[in-house]
């Protein structure tokens, strides 16, 4: 596994993002055959590659969404209510859901990208980026805006488009 290298992640980004999206519109309209096959294989191989430790960009510049069950959990953890917590760390997004207020995320910790309430963290945040979450033409939207910021989810597009012509 290696760190990341947040240089050449931007570099490959910046050069490559046009083509990464392009690829992922027209295999979201054309799904290619054997797509949702192959996606848990390059996944596997992404998880061998990318230590999230070095790395903790979803934290620092994205944030999960809260649902209820979360929001119970987590407060309960701080002996808040619900309300309390929401008040403190939440607010409504455009679609109404309920995120972080700021970025980093108030429970990262900076020296060492570690979680302080990994335990417990949100359901978002233990699935994310979602890599086999759901079919390949119901997620691409999602990747095309996850590749910003997670050099997991470039990587996977990256492997797809070694594989896959379109
Ligand atoms: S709750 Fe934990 S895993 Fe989720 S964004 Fe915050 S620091 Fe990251
Ligand atoms: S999920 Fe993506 S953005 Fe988050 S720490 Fe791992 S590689 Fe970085």
């Amino acid at each position: 596994m290696q760190p990341v290298n947040f240089r050449s992640f931007r570099s490959k980004l910046a050069h490559h993002r046009k083509s990464f999206r392009q690829f992922l519109n027209k295999t979201e309209k054309n799904t290619p055959k054997g797509i949702d096959q192959l996606t848990p294989v390059l996944a596997k191989e992404v998880w061998a590659e990318v230590d999230c430790l070095s790395c903790a960009n979803c934290c620092k510049k994205m944030t999960p969404t809260f649902t209820e069950k979360d929001l119970k959990r987590i407060s309960a953890h701080f002996k808040q209510t619900p309300e309390e917590f929401k008040k403190q760390w939440l607010k409504k997004d455009s679609n109404k859901d309920l995120v972080n207020k700021t970025q980093p995320c108030q429970f990262l910790n900076l020296e060492d990208n570690k979680c302080s309430i990994y335990a417990i963290r949100p359901e978002d945040c233990s699935g994310f980026p979602h890599l086999t979450k759901r079919k390949w033409e119901e997620y691409a939207y999602i990747h095309k805006q996850n590749i910003d910021y997670c050099p997991a989810t470039f990587r996977l597009v990256e492997k797809m488009m070694e594989k896959v012509s379109v």
